[in-house]
């Protein structure tokens, strides 16, 4: 039997089932075996690794997963998809999907439940482009005990999420990232592997979990407000930033000073210039100030 993400058996299974492509839910799917087998090269997949997959779409991806790895659970939300994916999956017997938002869903305890026998577990997925951020962002909030993520998105968020300091794209999303994972951008890809074509160019980002976060900070929550606020105005300096954003920054503004003093950071600089270590730095300064 053909790919599923060969050109025409793609055509063929969208005709059978008259399936028409929700924008609104990202649907863009993958037309080239070729990208498929790079990804999955990507994620260093064995026949003992987990794939959790977010939007198995018409199963292109999820396919490839199955053959590469011992067991994969994907995320479909469209309930449109479910019986293509019971007829196009078929030959595989270690595939479960799940019909839920991933937004929404208990991943922790269904990780528990269907991954507590293997060691490895990676996140892999094409993504749907309007929510890569808010799914990456629970992933790692959630503390999922993943190797890592192999996943598609927009370029320019796979600019901005492996970004290093000092650059255009580095911001609070390089930072809320890289405290976790080692980032890299692992591959561009054009739009004509997709159908239909997205309007933005894709990449695929490897993310790998850090044995423990990258830098040590008094409170996350906090050093996350810090990194956030510093880059909310991205042409004014570090300082206004920080006293404009922080709850009621203006009244510790002499305070917030001295906590820049004390971090060795010069007041006038401004948030992209600043590394890891030095926003965790600054962010145990200042927690005392406004805990
Ligand atoms: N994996 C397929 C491929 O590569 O051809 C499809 C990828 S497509 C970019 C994104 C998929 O995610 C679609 O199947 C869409 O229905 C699904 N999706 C969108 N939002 C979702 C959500 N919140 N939770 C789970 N799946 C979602």
């Amino acid at each position: 039997m053909k790919d599923i993400a060969t050109p025409t058996r793609t055509k063929e299974i969208l005709q059978k089932y008259g399936f028409s492509f929700k924008k609104s839910l990202g649907q863009n799917f993958l037309i080239d075996p070729n990208i498929l087998h790079r990804i999955t090269e990507t994620a260093e997949l064995t026949k003992e690794t987990g794939a959790i997959e977010i939007g198995p779409g018409i199963g292109a991806l999820t396919e490839h997963l199955a053959r590469k790895s011992k067991k994969v659970v994907a995320f479909e939300i469209d309930q449109r998809l479910l019986p293509i994916l019971e007829d196009t999956l078929s030959p595989y017997d270690n595939v479960k999907i799940v019909h839920e938002d991933v937004l929404k869903a208990d991943v922790v305890n269904i990780f528990q439940s269907e991954f507590s026998d293997l060691q490895d577990v990676m996140v892999v997925a094409n993504l749907p482009y309007y929510v890569t951020t808010p799914i990456i962002m629970k992933l790692l909030e959630e503390k999922l005990p993943i190797k890592g993520m192999v996943v598609m998105l927009q370029k320019e968020v796979a600019d901005r999420i492996s970004a290093r300091p000092g650059t255009k794209a580095y911001g609070s999303l390089s930072i809320a990232i890289q405290y976790y994972m080692e980032a890299e951008t692992a591959f561009i890809v054009p739009k004509t592997v997709f159908m239909p074509q997205p309007n933005v160019d894709s990449a695929v980002i490897k993310l790998i979990k850090r044995e423990k976060p990258a830098v040590e900070v008094d409170n996350e929550a906090f050093f996350f407000t810090v990194t956030r606020a510093s880059f909310a105005q991205r042409r004014k300096t570090i300082l206004n930033n920080l006293t404009n954003q922080l709850p009621q920054g203006k009244m510790h503004k002499e305070q917030i000073i001295q906590a820049l003093q004390q971090a060795d950071i010069d007041p006038s600089r401004r948030g992209e210039s600043l590394s890891l270590a030095e926003f965790a730095r600054l962010s145990n300064q200042l927690y005392p100030i406004f805990q």
